[in-house]
């Protein structure tokens, strides 16, 4: 049985002139794969922003695990349940890998650190650097860097995870080590939204691909149908240039 986690309809955002979101609506159920393509400027970032407003839109309604977004205290109770990994990996350059990756689950789970030091230990484990935990941020290479990004996400217990392009700011050695991850929580049943032009990864994880351009979602359809036989010009002219 599809259950609905998030609903968007008719999401309209504008920064000034630049008229970001054109009336998105999308439907991702639970432990669905949703991954997002299309050109810069299309307006993913903005809609995967939306989704956790860290962005205010204009119009339209968004409603997460049936909390809808309009108030301050439904706000924090949805940014909760959603985990966020952006292409510069975020973490906190001043504290160790560890100390990223408790300090939220004190300050906002409320647990004491032995407890979160366990979780810790356990996600590091999970994304293949156990050994790190003493290290700084700028000892590590960009594809550790961005799998402590995802165990700090994973730490909260996020039913949702948003990944906005978390490969593109990494050498091509270590994307691999990234999506592996990435296929893994799928794999788990993690509901994802994922802007990525890994076409590979898309082809293994993805349960609906959905194709943008001018704020606009063009397309839409299952992997299989997307990639070998595309509805829409826009989306073919765009896969003919990222496969
Ligand atoms: P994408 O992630 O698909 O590359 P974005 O969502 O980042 O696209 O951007 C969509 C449009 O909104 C672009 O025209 C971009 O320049 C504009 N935009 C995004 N964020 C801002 C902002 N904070 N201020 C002004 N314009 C923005
Ligand atoms: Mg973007």
């Amino acid at each position: 049985m599809p259950e609905p986690i998030i609903e968007i309809e008719d999401v309209h955002k504008r920064f000034g002139r630049v008229h970001a979101l054109r009336g998105v609506s999308l439907t991702v159920e639970k432990g669905e794969v949703v991954v997002i393509i299309g050109p810069s400027g299309s307006g993913k970032s903005t809609l995967l922003r939306c989704i956790n407003r860290l962005e205010e839109y204009n119009s339209g309604r968004i409603s997460v695990d049936g909390i809808p977004l309009d108030s301050t205290e439904n706000i924090n109770a949805v940014r909760q349940e959603v985990g966020m990994v952006f292409q510069q990996f975020n973490l906190f350059s001043h504290l160790s890998v560890m100390d990223n990756l408790i300090l939220a689950q004190m300050q906002v789970r409320k647990r004491s650190r032995s407890e979160a030091e366990g979780i810790a230990r356990e996600l590091l484990k999970k994304v293949g650097i156990p050994e790190k935990e003493r290290a700084f941020p700028g000892q590590l290479s960009g594809g550790q860097q961005q799998r402590v990004a995802i165990a700090r996400a994973l730490a909260m217990n996020p039913k949702i995870m948003l990944f906005d392009e978390p490969t593109s700011a990494l050498d091509p050695e270590m994307i691999k080590e990234v999506l592996d991850v990435m296929t893994g929580l799928a794999a788990e049943g993690m509901t994802m939204v994922v802007v990525s032009h890994e076409m590979g990864f898309a082809r293994a994880a993805a349960d609906r691909m959905i194709f943008m351009d001018e704020g606009r979602i063009v397309e839409m359809a299952s992997p299989n149908d997307f990639f070998i036989n595309p509805k829409e010009e826009r989306s073919r002219a765009f896969l003919s240039k990222v496969l």
